[in-house]
């Protein structure tokens, strides 16, 4: 494969933050971004402090991490939630004013940098399972810079949707399983038939 000459890539500074927690730059990291930055627009949004934003990911993929930064959605606060469908789709709600908005990727994806011959050698390499680590990474940095070029348009369409404001964090006591002793939200545990409260790995 060709050597191109290097892109100077130009990255914003909440971007570099992103990269550094998550520990590359990727596309999925780029529509994560892209998902966050329109919603914090639409949703006049700033970092979320404690629950006022909620975000539901329809994947577990790469772009959960800038969400993570960008809106300060985690799962151990409670406003990160995950469906595992697999789907690169985002709903992020703002509870204050109660306005959610739904983003989903555009079916078609086309490469409209710069260099393109290079870009299409690399998806057909990838493609046909010839791509070395070092095309993947480059197909990677291409495809990362396209995106950051676009348009939001272009890649995602966005509904807004009724807010189903999903429930804070439950705040629930803990009581110790009957079974292995350990201490355990009580309202995750299983009753057996002798009314014992027991955890699920102890139910299962
Ligand atoms: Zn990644
Ligand atoms: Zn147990």
């Amino acid at each position: 494969m060709k050597e191109s000459k290097n892109i100077e890539f130009q990255l914003p500074e909440d971007l570099k933050k992103c990269i550094e927690f998550h520990g590359h730059l990727c596309p999925g990291l780029i529509y994560g971004y892209m998902v966050a930055k329109t919603a914090m627009d639409l949703l006049k949004l700033n970092r979320s402090r404690d629950e006022e934003v909620v975000a539901i990911s329809e994947n577990d993929s790469c772009a959960v991490d800038a969400l993570q930064i960008l809106l300060g959605t985690s799962i151990g606060k409670g406003n990160l939630i995950l469906k595992d469908y697999g789907k690169n789709v985002y709903t992020i709600l703002n509870r204050q004013n109660k306005k959610a908005y739904r983003f989903s990727r555009k079916k078609h994806y086309q490469y409209q940098g710069k260099p393109k011959d290079e870009f299409v050698q690399l998806d057909a390499a990838i493609s046909s399972g010839t791509a070395t680590e070092k095309d993947k990474r480059r197909h990677k940095m291409l495809k990362s810079n396209d995106l950051l070029q676009r348009p939001f348009d272009d890649i995602f369409s966005t509904e807004e949707v009724d807010s189903v404001m999903p429930p804070y964090a439950p705040l629930a006591r803990s009581e110790a399983c009957a079974t292995c002793g350990e201490m355990t939200m009580s309202t995750k545990m299983v009753e057996t038939e002798n009314g014992e409260h027991i955890c699920i790995p102890c139910a299962t």
